[in-house]
């Protein structure tokens, strides 16, 4: 026979999925030795067995009654009983805290005989009929499912007739009267009378906690936090105590230490006279917990002693509910409590610092997650500021700015000292520049994945997308809001992108002075920031992963550097190629013959020569993994709708058309697939000595670098390899130049040639690669768009937002690597690679190498590097170091 219910004696914390986190816990304050009122356990799998057959399992009800009799005998009081009687509480619990599930159900057990028992044994006839009123409401809204309405409204009618405001007005009389109100109420709504037998409360009690496992609000709840549908929820049966038995009573919360900012020291909030939910409905004003000390000296130091007690045995802040019944301590519940960020690293430091958990558990106390919310700026949250729209919060921040609605303008506005937001309905590669030189980013279409959204991350620019309720009209430059606010060129707004939130006018921002910190500026002695310092450190040394950085600027190269990189992972060329120089790329392009090709290429290369140098001295004695071009050329030529609308306006006025070369140039370039098309590696195969160029450019930098004295380290990548043949083609070629650079410089030129692995065939002939490629990149991005087959910039708007809700997915695969599928790929080119060339290096660039999910599979899979955009470099060096030091010690989950 299955044990369905365990008494609190029996049970412990490590219990939790089946008693859930409430009941477990307990158990383990009971076991402790701790004062908590008798009580038992109705375990999640009861629940199961009740949500499957639809009925109470037949065996429940007899165990019910074996504990419930034990349960009298400690309490020496009956349930229900008319001279003194046993009240219980039936509190729902599953293993992870859910809102949206019934509530407790105080007082069960009290009935028309057993209220006057009650206010016989307490001296008090307004505890009794105010408890009973509390459970008439409560029993009719939780269990009955009756409107919260109507009992509201009788008791402000009650209260209306006595011409009095409070509750705590009415007295006796008046509340013996508003049940007889209440029981009408339930009669007229549920069709039944209140339940008379304390026994069939209790039932009907448990059952409704069982099924409320399955309303809406749970189940929409459970998606959002990914918690499984299949858990269940334990009931809590826990004889009641009394905190509203007059002046010597009443109930509390409290905490262990700090939970805002981790400071030492018990907070909390105390309610004196008053029962259960008081405290946190604000009915009446709390006193802060340590004013306690005056009114019952004994209960306080026993309550500090407790908390001592349960922080040593938890080794973790723990949050508690207790009530003082004349005098006397009683504790009711405690768990490992919640706490923002900040307090995450503080109490892990601190708890360190006592000894209580090791480096390696402290690490694990925080996460990657919290870090990156103590790095971005935030606006003052004290400051009144009016709110114009709300959309997605793609990417985290506080930005203030003027207002621009193109990339030209907001470069030409930067270049003037303004700090400007960029506004688009949406962005695409051109903006690109805008962005750079943007503060934040609002666009009105796209979600966490839009293109304004990915580059803003990766930027580290704070970016609101999707604010749909915007008409954003660049042509005449300004937007207008749902309430009709119209905003122009030049005015300010505040972009909040942590919460993805839209302000009128410059709203004041508080810098992080853990970002200044990493960004090696002084931010004096806090303490916070020597948490960080220290868990930082810790992951450091522990991690077997490196963090390098993806960098394509000599300024975003010192920056991670400066945030702990140990070597850019990807410097991107393309982004070389833009601005003023993509005058000569259209030259390139559009070369008549030979002679002009070359001479556009010869233009081009002392230009990227020059830009390597830059990157190369910064990043002086750390790798620099250069990838050679790789996006489709007419990404870098003007867009064809716009050209051919030129073209047929100039025809129609009989003017030349100027730019008919150009139009037939973009015609031939254009592509139905351009993500397919010609791009990668087949730029470099088909276009006569652009990738020569691009590698004799790194070879003269490196050796201009060496001749300088610097410690240059460079490391030439090709993108979209499909097959060894195609590398071996340009691998020959770059050694051919690299060896005639050499010569000519009169170094050695020991560079390193190797490939991204981001098509499906070159992770499926790894093995074939590794015989050229003298390191693996994962290119992620594309290895995901290609292994699904689709288009990240199509779809994501189009139908992942199904995909997530049918669960075909739970994550987006672009934001965490998708083990499943894409991981399979990487894990099978990893043991390809090695067994073909041991010691090949291994890497992964791509938005995946900064997120937290995907660093772990990265650790796992064994690769040696990931990289990431510069602002996620200590954010990716945290989680290294938590996926070394692996799971926690199964220390209870504060979800
Ligand atoms: P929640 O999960 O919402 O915190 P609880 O089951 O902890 O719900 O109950 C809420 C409050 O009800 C408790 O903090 C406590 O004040 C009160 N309560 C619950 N059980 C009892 C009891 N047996 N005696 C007195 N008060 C109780
Ligand atoms: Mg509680
Ligand atoms: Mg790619």
């Amino acid at each position: 026979m299955t044990k369905y219910v365990y008494d609190f004696t029996e049970g412990n914390r490590g219990m939790a999925d089946l008693l859930g986190g409430k009941g477990a816990n307990l158990a383990e304050m009971t076991g402790m030795g701790l004062p908590v009122p008798p009580g038992f356990t109705i375990t999640t799998e009861a629940c199961r067995a009740y949500l499957t057959a639809g009925t109470i399992p037949a065996d429940l009800s007899y165990e019910v009654d074996t504990h419930l009799h034990a349960m009298e005998i400690a309490a020496g009081r009956k349930l229900g009983q008319v001279d003194a009687p046993l009240l219980v509480s039936v509190r729902s619990g599953a293993r992870f805290s859910m809102p949206g599930m019934m509530d407790t159900v105080l007082n069960i057990g009290l009935t028309d005989d057993s209220v006057v028992g009650l206010a016989a044994w307490s001296g008090s006839p307004r505890l009794a009929w105010d408890s009973y009123r509390r459970l008439l409401q409560m029993f009719g809204e939780t269990v009955l499912g009756i409107d919260a309405q109507h009992f509201a409204g009788a008791l402000h009618a009650a209260k209306e007739a006595k011409g009095v405001t409070g509750d705590l007005d009415l007295d006796g009389d008046d509340l013996r009267q508003l049940t007889a109100r209440y029981k009408e109420i339930i009669r007229a709504e549920s069709g039944r009378d209140f339940p008379q037998d304390p026994r069939e409360q209790l039932d009907l009690a448990i059952e409704s906690v069982f099924a409320s496992w399955n309303t809406d609000r749970a189940r929409t709840y459970r998606r959002a936090e990914h918690i499984p549908d299949d858990l269940g929820t334990a009931v809590n049966v826990c004889a009641m105590v009394f905190g509203n038995l007059g002046d010597d009573s009443g109930t509390g919360v409290a905490f262990t230490r700090d939970p805002a900012t981790g400071a030492a020291g018990v907070y909390g909030d105390y309610l004196a006279n008053a029962q259960g939910e008081d405290v946190v409905a604000g009915i009446r004003n709390t006193l802060p917990l340590d004013r306690l000390a005056d009114l019952h000296p004994g209960p306080y130091a026993q309550l500090l002693d407790i908390m001592r007690t349960l922080e040593k045995h938890y080794r973790d802040l723990c949050d508690i509910e207790f009530t003082i019944e004349r005098g006397t301590l009683w504790m009711l519940q405690t768990r490992v409590g919640k706490r923002t960020a900040a307090a995450a690293f503080r109490i892990a430091e601190a708890l360190h610092a006592e000894g209580v958990i090791d480096a390696d558990e402290a690490l694990r106390r925080v996460t990657g997650a919290q870090l990156a919310q103590l790095m971005f700026p935030r606006f003052d949250g004290n400051a009144a500021a009016r709110r114009i729209a709300t959309g997605v919060a793609a990417s985290p921040g506080a930005a203030v700015g003027e207002v621009v609605f193109d990339s030209d303008t907001a470069v030409a506005r930067a270049a003037a000292g303004a700090a400007v937001i960029l506004v688009r309905r949406e962005t695409n590669p051109d903006d690109l520049d805008g962005l750079i030189h943007a503060r934040g980013v609002l666009t009105s279409r796209g979600g966490k994945t839009s293109h304004a959204a990915v580059v803003a991350r990766g930027l580290g620019r704070t970016c609101v997308c999707g604010a749909e309720s915007l008409d954003i009209d660049p042509d005449v430059r300004r937007f207008t809001t749902a309430d009709g606010i119209v905003v122009t060129e030049g005015d300010v707004i505040s972009v909040d992108g942590t919460a993805g939130v839209v302000y009128l006018g410059r709203v004041p921002v508080v810098p992080s002075p853990v970002a200044e910190y990493f960004e090696g500026r002084d931010v004096g002695d806090d303490e916070l920031v020597r948490a960080v310092d220290h868990i930082v450190r810790h992951a450091d040394a522990r991690s077997r992963l490196g963090v390098r950085a993806n960098a394509d600027t000599p300024a975003d190269a010192g920056r991670a550097r400066r945030l702990g990189a140990t070597g850019v992972g990807l410097c991107r060329t393309e982004h070389m190629f833009l601005g003023e120089r993509r005058a000569l790329v259209e030259r390139l392009i559009l070369a008549a013959d030979d002679a002009e090709r070359e001479a556009a290429i010869a233009a081009l290369l002392p230009l990227q020569r020059a830009d390597f140098v830059d990157i190369l001295s910064e990043m002086d004695g750390l790798p620099v993994t250069i990838r050679l071009l790789d996006p489709p050329l007419h990404e870098f030529l003007p867009d064809r709708t716009e050209l051919t609308a030129q073209a047929a306006v100039a025809k129609a006025l009989g003017r030349p058309a100027t730019s008919e070369r150009l139009l037939r140039a973009v015609n031939r370039l254009h592509e139905e697939n351009p993500m397919l098309g010609m791009r990668g590696v087949r730029l470099g195969l088909v276009i006569p000595g652009l990738y020569d160029m691009q590698v004799r450019a790194i070879a003269e930098a490196s050796a201009a670098r060496l001749r300088a004295g610097g410690h240059p380290h460079a490391e030439i990548m090709i993108p979209l390899i499909g097959d060894a043949r195609e590398l071996e083609i340009v691998a020959a070629r770059a050694s051919g130049i690299l060896a005639e650079v050499a010569a000519e410089s009169g170094v050695d030129l020991p560079l390193e040639i190797g490939t991204m692995i981001e098509l499906p065939r070159a992770a499926l002939t790894a093995d074939r690669i590794a015989e050229t490629a003298e390191f693996f990149s994962f290119g992620t991005n594309d290895l995901t768009q290609t292994t699904w087959g689709f288009s990240r910039d199509d779809v994501e708007a189009a139908f992942f937002p199904t995909y997530l809700a049918e669960r075909v997915f739970t994550v987006s695969p672009f934001e965490t690597i998708d083990r499943d599928g894409v991981g399979r790929l990487i894990g099978l080119a990893v043991a390809m690679g090695r067994a073909a060339r041991p010691g090949i290096a291994l890497g992964v660039c791509g938005e995946h190498g900064g997120d937290p999910e995907s660093i772990r599979f990265f650790h796992e899979v064994g690769l040696d590097y990931v990289s990431c955009s510069p602002f996620r470099v200590p954010i990716a060096r945290l989680e290294a170091g938590r996926a070394a030091v692996g799971d926690d010690d199964g220390s209870v989950d504060s979800r």
